[in-house]
């Protein structure tokens, strides 16, 4: 089943079922806690803590999502992907647990020509929080799952809440077994890969107050209004159902690691550090393409410098797979193919961000060219004395003169097994950041120290400037 039929039927089997379609919300979220919409319940954020009535009470959606957390589990684990979607269906205060319960297990496991996604029911492995029997009742009445698939775990994986006094509860996540081919046995607590999360259910039933952590917070009472909030990853269930190994070679990634494979001339599959950039590639090609069609530009702090992250890291893992020349303007429009009949804001941007990414790129280029070797001399140097750590000076002449982020310089010293003095960077750092503002202040003040000009004065009094006047007597 392709991707854009998964989103399709999700959308339609909860429309039939009283939820109104809410279409995407930008990726650049006006939340100040959030840099990205990360989940499909960010643009409801005020009707599930009530601060606003929701126009529905019932509502669904496939949001499009960016989780700068995930970047560096991109292409090393099969499920993560930078970019993703989530489908979700909402409850603002009408239907609960049982419904919510219900209507995932009969999605998940009806028949495809029924319009359902056709999953196998005895490989459903549920999780549950410890302290909701409730949920595992459900679970056993509604689905008829047998209680050693159904997983009870404590607050750290199966309590939610926004981190905020408001709302929390309960979350029961669903898990498929794809076999042993892909781990161990013995469920999701054993082996996340093998048992691969594809749907959370979050039950917001109380109120929490003040306290830090997963944990650490009172729980006030019951909420007058229960609400539901799930998200379905979409690239989850395309794994699962396009029987593919991980997330980045279903129908939408796929095509971009194809052709970066072709242009790297490599194949996939042949070496498992290659096939690691190949899935980079894929994914951040993809990433950036959102990212830019949602207006976001590449930049040196915030979401700017998240796009930067991932240009720059793609470009890297084509270098590194052998392709030295451009290969960005070639990877996004292979990208913008499978995405623009979903998202035709790729399509009508695109002149734009192809420009935008081919600045980028020859920018990069450029500092490459320049840096690179600075850094592997001074890579070589610490290692031929047995040392596996580069000077934090080193990092500071790569960045102050080369233009290299440290980001970069510890992503390329790690490849060659060295790590980095952060502290003496970070030093170093601090006092250019000093002698800059010192002498900001001379500027202002000037451009010269007049303290040790009065000193000057002091000792030899003032200067009788002849040559000054006698040139402007005569001028006059
Ligand atoms: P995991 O434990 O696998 O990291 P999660 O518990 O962090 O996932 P949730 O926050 O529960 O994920 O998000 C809801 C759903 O979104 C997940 O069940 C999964 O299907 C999907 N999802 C989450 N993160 C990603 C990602 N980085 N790439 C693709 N899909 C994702
Ligand atoms: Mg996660
Ligand atoms: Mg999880
Ligand atoms: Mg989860």
């Amino acid at each position: 089943m392709r991707t854009a039929e998964i989103r399709r039927r999700f959308l339609d089997f909860f429309a039939e079922r009283g939820h109104t379609v809410v279409p995407s919300a930008p990726l650049p979220t006006p939340d100040p806690t959030l840099l990205f919409v990360n989940a499909g319940m960010v643009p409801f954020k005020p009707y599930l803590t009530g601060e606003t009535a929701a126009p529905w009470p019932r509502a669904t959606s496939v949001q499009k999502c960016v989780r700068t957390l995930d970047i560096e589990e991109v292409g090393r684990t099969t499920r993560h992907g930078s970019f993703f979607q989530m489908n979700g269906n909402f409850s603002f205060g009408d239907y609960f647990k049982e419904e919510a319960i219900a209507f995932a297990w009969e999605l998940s496991t009806s028949p495809t020509p029924d319009g359902g996604y056709g999953l196998d029911p005895d490989r459903i492995w549920v999780t549950v929080h410890h302290g909701d029997d409730e949920s595992r009742a459900l679970w056993r009445r509604v689905a008829g799952l047998p209680d050693e698939r159904i997983v009870a775990r404590g607050d750290e994986d199966n309590f939610w809440s926004m981190g905020v006094p408001g709302p929390c509860g309960p979350c029961s996540e669903l898990y498929y077994d794809r076999g042993p081919a892909l781990g161990r046995a013995g469920g999701p607590a054993v082996d996340e890969d093998r048992y691969m999360e594809f749907w959370n259910l979050v039950f917001m039933q109380y109120e929490r107050g003040e306290g830090p952590g997963k944990s650490g917070y009172p729980i006030l009472g019951e909420l007058p209004h229960r609400n539901i909030d799930t998200g379905m990853g979409v690239e989850r269930m395309a794994t699962l159902l396009q029987g593919v190994d991980n997330l980045y070679e279903t129908d939408e990634t796929r095509p971009v690691l194809d052709r970066a494979a072709e242009l790297a001339g490599v194949r996939y599959g042949a070496d498992a550090e290659a096939d690691v950039r190949l899935r980079v590639v894929a994914d951040h090609v993809r990433t950036a393409l959102m990212l830019l069609a949602d207006g976001v530009s590449p930049g040196n702090e915030g979401r700017g410098y998240v796009l930067r992250r991932l240009l720059r890291r793609a470009v890297r893992a084509m270098r590194r797979l052998g392709h030295q020349d451009p290969a960005l303007p070639e990877l996004l429009a292979v990208a913008r193919d499978r995405m623009a009949p979903g998202y035709p804001e790729v399509a009508d941007a695109y002149d734009r961000i192809a420009d935008r990414a081919a600045g980028e790129e020859d920018a990069f280029r450029a500092t490459l060219r320049q840096g690179t070797t600075v850094l592997d001399t001074a890579v070589a140097e610490v290692t031929s004395h047995g040392g596996r750590r580069l000077p934090g000076a080193q990092a500071f002449l790569l960045h102050d003169t080369y233009g290299f982020p440290i980001d970069l310089t510890l992503e390329m010293a790690a490849e060659q097994g060295v790590e980095v003095d952060r502290e003496g960077f970070t030093a170093l750092m601090r006092e250019q950041r000093e002698r800059a503002r010192a002498d900001a202040r001379a500027r202002k003040s000037g451009g010269t120290d007049t303290a040790v000009l009065r000193g000057v004065l002091g000792e030899h009094g003032p200067t009788d400037w002849r040559a000054w006047s006698a040139l402007t007597t005569r001028s006059r």
